[in-house]
């Protein structure tokens, strides 16, 4: 089946974009949500697993305090009412990464209700309604094997590890959306952005949507330009990244507006996204609240915080990520366009760090935005993860400050920590990396330079100055990039005045 697509630009002179955002963010609590477990990601399938989180009969599970304490701070920080009082709910469906045949969930009774997140778009602030954020846990992992795709359809038999299962989840949900318009994808790019540097700042999860540990689930319906009732939603799971989520909007846009003109009906169900091709194709017909047969969980306690908790919680909260770029901005002095690659880049706690350390913000910006971003580009990994601490960039660059090393020594010594030769003393001195200093071998290179170019010498006396670049680059390969270029050109010129 072929969907019809209709322009971007077209769908907007007929129709109004809804959206709804879900967002689960794993915590990185040391346990799962209702068990001792170990919760971390790989291991052995199977290993990590208990009476509790495989869902044998009898087993007894008992609330993870720093998980209830993560949710709240992020609540929080969304500008949230935090319940006095609420319980855990049964989400009853059978799924077979799901041992217990129910999911341990939040229902009518969230721990954060009522918040909002302001996003900022082309300059255009708008603000996201959050309607709540509740507790859960996640699923075991389903691996199907001898399909061409890695789903079930066409495999000949299936894997479940239970790693992941009781893993503790927050997910936090938007109210609908609207008004947004043409910049709707972008808006639901920007608002999982925020909310994903949020809660890094927070320090409760890795929030790594490559990794899983932070999905969205995108809700899109169109209504008739003008009318305020919401058309029929589809939800695309799973969304794993920025760009992705931008995508997914434009689509489901697009097709839903295919679908409405030709007098069809959209059809509520879930949607899977493509990657590859930026397309949505059908998940399954998306249930309604009632057919999970909820009810309250009867083997845990409510949950009670009390307001001096609360209130507690509330002074760990770090500065908000927005109002933290805007002040760096400011006092780095950087252009708008520099802020921008410095945040896209992932660069902005590190070039943080490495000032905190001593650099001044431009060495900082300049060392992690280009050779250290080439080599985790080189990698394909993130730039936190090239191995490279701030404090040995801002070593690196008092070095070249203190004309120890030049650039293209320095670089010598990222690629020696990168390779882990050891710190930075330790590399300039195994690798032989410090600039000569004496003057000596300097001269000596500067007189063979010359002798091998007598024509560039005599351009130099005759008053061409730019014709010494010939003779420093000699000297330059002749010292191995050892030598300090304006020193040698000091030194050309007095020989030659
Ligand atoms: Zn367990």
């Amino acid at each position: 089946m072929t969907d019809t697509l209709v322009a971007f630009d077209e769908v907007l002179e007929r129709y109004d974009p809804a959206l709804g955002l879900e967002v689960h963010v794993e915590l990185n609590t040391a346990t799962k949500m209702f068990c001792g477990c170990p919760n971390a990601f790989g291991g052995d399938p199977n290993t990590h697993v208990c009476p509790t989180c495989l869902g044998l009969p009898g087993a007894m599970p008992v609330v993870n305090a720093t998980a209830v304490e993560s949710a709240i701070r992020i609540g929080l920080a969304l500008n949230c009412s935090i319940a006095e009082w609420c319980r855990f709910a049964r989400k009853n469906y059978f799924y077979p990464d799901m041992p217990k045949n129910f999911q341990t969930s939040q229902y009518d009774e969230p721990i954060c209700f009522d918040g909002w997140l302001e996003v900022d778009v082309d300059g255009e602030t708008f603000r996201v309604e959050i309607e709540r954020a509740h507790m859960e846990e996640d699923t075991g992992k389903a691996t199907h094997i001898g399909g061409a795709t890695g789903r079930i359809h066409g495999a000949d038999h299936s894997l479940i590890d239970y790693n992941r299962a009781g893993i503790p989840l927050i997910e936090i949900v938007t109210r609908p959306i609207v008004g947004a318009g043409e910049k709707a994808p972008a808006v639901a790019r920007a608002y999982v952005a925020a909310l994903r540097d949020l809660v890094a700042a927070l320090g409760v999860s890795d929030v790594r949507m490559d990794q899983g540990s932070m999905r969205c689930d995108v809700n899109l319906s169109l209504a008739p330009s003008g009318s305020d009732v919401l058309g029929t939603r589809t939800e695309t799971k799973n969304v794993n990244s920025l760009r992705s989520v931008e995508r997914a909007v434009r689509f489901e846009m697009s097709r839903h507006a295919g679908v409405l003109d030709a007098g069809g009906k959209v059809f509520q169900e879930t949607r899977h996204f493509h990657e590859d091709s930026g397309t949505t194709s059908p998940g399954r017909p998306k249930s309604d609240a009632e057919d999970y047969r909820y009810f309250p969980e009867p083997d845990l306690v409510p949950v009670a915080p009390s307001r001096e908790w609360v209130e507690q919680l509330r002074s760990t909260l770090p500065e908000p990520p927005a109002a933290k770029r805007a002040r760096l901005q400011a006092e780095w002095g950087f252009s708008d366009p520099e802020m921008r690659d410095v945040w896209a880049a992932g660069a902005l706690p590190l070039i943080d760090a490495t000032v905190t350390a001593g650099a001044t913000p431009q060495a900082a910006r300049k060392w992690w935005m280009s050779e250290l971003l080439r080599v985790a580009n080189e990698k394909g990994v993130e730039l936190a993860e090239v191995g490279v601490a701030p404090e040995q960039v801002a070593d690196v660059q008092a070095r070249v400050e203190g004309k120890s090393l030049t650039d293209k020594l320095a670089r010598q010594v990222f690629e020696g920590i990168v390779a882990g030769e050891g710190s930075v003393e330790e590399i300039v001195e195994a690798r032989g990396l410090a600039v000569v200093s004496d003057d000596g071998p300097l001269l000596a290179a500067i007189d063979d330079a010359l002798a091998a170019q007598p024509d560039i010498a005599d351009k130099i006396r005759g008053g061409n100055h730019a014709a010494a670049g010939a003779i420093i680059g000699a000297v330059m390969k002749a010292t191995r990039g050892q030598a300090d270029a304006a020193r040698v050109r000091e030194l050309i010129l007095e020989k030659l005045a």
